[in-house]
């Protein structure tokens, strides 16, 4: 094994053990009350804080409580709802997408396969990722814009791209933490390293933090 590699496994260890202490309660922070609803909650997740999709994504099961009540749906009656998410063409192509697929292919089971959800437009690696693992617990890491900055400034990744940044992660951490470490570092951004002006002084990874030592 690489010099690196071994330095970033001990790295990830100080990581994982320090997030967890600070945040013992961590999950994700969209709501999962079932599976069908969760992805679609990914499907609006982009670009949109999840406390804004947890309350749109109400108000659409409020009206249609099942994926044939979507699929069935005119588009601009999808749209107008969804529309505080932002994105609203494309989300409402691809909760429509999604919708139809639960209905007509696969017999309103969601898939445990990354593949197979990416083909719905609008899934990519990171909400196929989340799906298969809070609905199925499938190993997996969600590399949203906090994971991301998280895991450069400490320095287990030196790049940017999120399929780079998973690899990483997924060579640093073991298996059983891919999931929860990608909710501890969303945890972490919002409270102590956030964009902007991280609180470094506070933060619990200030002693061993790459951009801090
Ligand atoms: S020490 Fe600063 S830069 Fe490093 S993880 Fe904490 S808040 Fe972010």
């Amino acid at each position: 094994m690489a010099a690196k590699d071994t330095k970033n496994i001990k790295l990830a260890k100080q990581i994982y053990d320090a997030l967890s202490t600070e945040f013992p309660d961590s999950s994700c922070s969209l709501e999962t009350d079932c599976p069908q609803n969760l992805a679609i909650r990914g499907i609006l997740s982009a670009q949109c804080t999840d406390k804004r999709v947890n309350i749109t994504a109400r108000q659409l099961f409020d009206r249609f409580p099942d994926m044939e009540s979507i699929a069935s749906q005119e588009p601009e009656v999808i749209a107008e709802i969804i529309k505080p998410c932002g994105l609203t063409a494309s989300k409402t192509k691809s909760v429509m997408a999604f919708a139809k697929k639960m209905t007509d292919e696969w017999g309103g089971v969601i898939p445990n396969d990354v593949d197979a959800l990416m083909e719905v437009p609008g899934i990519g690696k990171k909400i196929a990722n989340l799906i298969v693992g809070e609905v199925y617990g499938t190993p997996a890491v969600v590399v949203d814009t906090h994971c991301k900055r998280v895991m450069k400034r400490t320095g287990i990744t030196d790049s940017e791209d999120p399929a780079k940044v998973e690899k990483d992660i997924m060579k640093a951490f073991p298996e059983a933490q891919w999931i929860s470490i990608g909710h501890l570092s969303v945890d972490l951004g919002r409270k102590y390293c956030t964009a902007r002006a991280p609180k470094c002084g506070e933060c619990p990874l200030s002693s061993f933090c790459k951009r801090r030592i």
